[in-house]
């Protein structure tokens, strides 16, 4: 395999246009330019580009020093915060993964990542059009920080079916989708509400976490700015917190001037772990689809399970367009169950043997979490037969995993029948 610059500026620019490379390919190749992972001078090259620490950057007198200070500090040693090969190496790769993205910004997180790419397009007096069933840290972003700032955030319907009548009320300058939905996996026409923004002057950014560029690429659905947890799968051994921002050409440059401004920068540990993680990401979300798929059709046919959110099964709202627009399912869903009863669902999850009770997903192993979508509408209703439970389907047999809620609802049945008794 040749390690070439990805053009002829070594700059990573303008190459995806004509670059046939597929997604997986893509993954083993990416972000391993021959500058960082060679020595000037030396023939051949590490496989990875290694750990690159460093605030002082030397200069050799004052002359390179002001030359340094007056061009562009975009990958090029400057001051640690504006990043080493290390951190440039993931952004780069993400960007490569992403066709129609100038670049990518890393951030300590993937609120961060959100927070940073709002500022970036709003400023006070704009209005935001946020989905409904968006991730909810990222409404409390736009209640505590944008509309103290003086933009003013409205929740739309996932289907987008009242947009115009949010337009005649003044201007938008923001439409942000998350597809599917946190909690419920309503599943967008991400096609249809982009160009529905282009058409109105209105710059579209997505949270595009579950399906990552490898299942989504969302650019190439007409959105302007992609936005990633990388905590979730890009690392996926849930052991560092990371995020990232791609761009089309448009808006690339004000993303990477507001993540400056804001200091925003990662360590070079984590952007290395979180560039070994992607190298597996095919084959990890390849297995997170398959095993979380067959547990989806087992707890389908479940007497005790009102209705499985998951947007490759058919009555998953929006499930038409998933088959339209995306590649693959990923191991994140949501289940009903048949009975309002709290306790209960504290049995089931509390006597799992193979998944864990905690917040965040993507790594290798296996997740139950009670969640409670009611509490996070503003512009919808949630109804719904029971209590939810979101499962991520990690690395485990599925066969034990099946096992495991199959006894889980054994205890939820006990726990609700007995309670009624
Ligand atoms: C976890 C998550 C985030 C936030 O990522 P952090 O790295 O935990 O800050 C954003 N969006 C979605 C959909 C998530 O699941």
């Amino acid at each position: 395999m040749g390690l070439r610059p990805r053009n002829a500026q070594g700059d990573g620019r303008g190459v995806s246009e004509n670059d046939t490379r597929k997604p997986l390919t893509k993954l083993a190749q990416a972000g391993r330019r021959p500058e960082w992972t060679g020595m000037p001078g030396q023939p051949g090259g590490i496989v990875s580009p290694p750990v690159w620490r460093a605030s002082t950057i030397l200069y050799d007198d004052v002359a390179h020093l002001r030359k340094a200070a007056a061009t562009s500090t975009h990958e090029r040693l400057f001051y640690g915060r504006k990043g080493t090969p290390t951190a440039w190496s993931l952004a780069d790769a993400l960007t490569e993964l992403e066709p129609g993205a100038d670049g990518t910004m890393l951030f300590p997180s993937g609120v961060a990542a959100i927070g940073c790419a709002l500022m970036a397009v709003l400023k006070p007096g704009d209005r935001l059009l946020m989905v409904d069933s968006a991730y909810d840290p990222t409404r409390n972003f736009c209640e505590q920080v944008l509309r103290p700032w003086g933009v003013e955030t409205i929740y739309y319907d996932p289907t987008g079916a009242s947009l115009d009548g949010h337009l005649a009320d003044g201007p938008i300058r923001a439409l942000f989708l998350e597809s599917p939905g946190s909690l419920t996996f309503e599943v967008q026409d991400v096609p249809a509400l982009a160009a529905w923004a282009k058409a109105n002057g209105v710059v579209t950014l997505i949270d595009n976490t579950w399906a990552t560029p490898l299942y989504f690429p969302a650019l190439s659905h007409g959105v302007d700015i992609s936005i990633l947890a990388g905590t979730k799968y890009i690392v996926g051994h849930s052991d560092v917190m990371i995020g990232s921002v791609s761009a089309n050409a448009d808006w690339f440059g004000r993303i990477r001037q507001t993540a400056y401004l804001f200091g925003q920068m990662v360590s070079p540990d984590d952007a290395w772990l979180a560039s070994r993680g992607l190298r597996t990401l095919g084959i990890r979300l390849a297995q997170h689809r398959d095993s979380a798929l067959a547990i989806a059709h087992w707890l389908k046919d479940q007497p005790d399970v009102a209705r499985v959110l998951h947007p490759a099964l058919p009555d998953c709202p929006g499930h038409d367009l998933w088959r339209r627009d995306f590649s693959g399912s990923t191991g994140l869903f949501t289940f009903i169950l048949n009975g309002d009863d709290e306790a209960a669902r504290a049995a089931l999850i509390d006597g799992l043997s193979h998944f864990g009770i905690g917040y965040s997903w993507g790594g290798f192993e296996s997740l139950a979490l009670p969640v409670d979508p009611a509490r996070y509408r503003s512009a919808t209703r949630w109804d719904a037969e029971g209590p939810a439970v979101r499962l991520h389907i990690g690395l485990e047999d599925p066969a034990d995993l099946i096992a495991d809620l199959d006894a889980g609802l054994a205890r939820f049945r006990a726990v609700r029948d007995g309670g009624r008794a």
